[in-house]
């Protein structure tokens, strides 16, 4: 009978090991609601572009879904009030996503950029704006979503293990074959310990 290595107790205390620094490390990087404030009004230094494209995605999905009553009553608005009435009364479902950004989402209704004519721009503007929920001013948070979504995103195409053959080869297999003499079949030994 073999050892193999995964089985010893020393490897086992090592995946331990590296279970629980795995656990401190995902707590230290947990951004707490304090955390948030001590930083107090400054700009943070890091935000995740991913989420602000997330965030923003997800105000896109929402607001197309009430802005047809909704719509026109933030247009209308005045004072970040008649924001936070507007969105208790006709899109009661999302008061969590808005209401904490009523002063902020007036100023993006009232920036001259904010598009006039069709409303599929409108709510792209103001999703887009409130993606970075004022972490980051509202024209960072469109720069960020704009570049996150033209970003060509890359996939692994070809995955290759190391091989040695009983022709000499030695490397990265092919298609899982030899790249010397292109056989893919395994020594009997290699088979055996597979099927135990
Ligand atoms: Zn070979």
């Amino acid at each position: 009978m073999s050892v193999y290595p995964y089985n010893s107790e020393a490897r086992k205390g090592k995946i331990r090991e590296m279970v629980r620094r795995g656990k401190s490390y995902m707590a230290q990087k947990k951004t707490s609601p304090e955390s948030r404030e001590k930083r107090g009004r400054g700009r943070p230094r890091h935000i995740d572009r991913s989420i602000v494209v997330g965030q923003a995605d997800h105000y896109r999905v929402v607001l197309h879904q009430f802005w047809p009553k909704l719509g026109p009553r933030l247009l209308a608005a005045q004072s970040p009030e008649e924001i936070v009435r507007a969105v208790r009364e006709d899109a009661a479902g999302i008061t969590g996503s808005l209401v904490p950004f009523s002063e902020l989402i007036l100023r993006i209704l009232h920036d001259p950029k904010f598009p006039h004519a069709r409303s599929t721009s409108q709510i792209h503007f103001l999703s887009d704006s409130l993606g970075g929920q004022g972490f980051v001013t509202p024209r960072r948070s469109r720069e960020i979503c704009a570049e996150e979504r033209t970003k060509v995103r890359h996939v692994i195409v070809r995955r290759e293990y190391y091989i040695e053959c009983s022709c000499g080869y030695e490397g990265p297999a092919r298609d899982g074959a030899c790249r010397n003499c292109g056989t893919g079949e395994l020594s009997w030994d290699l088979r055996s310990k597979e099927s135990d």
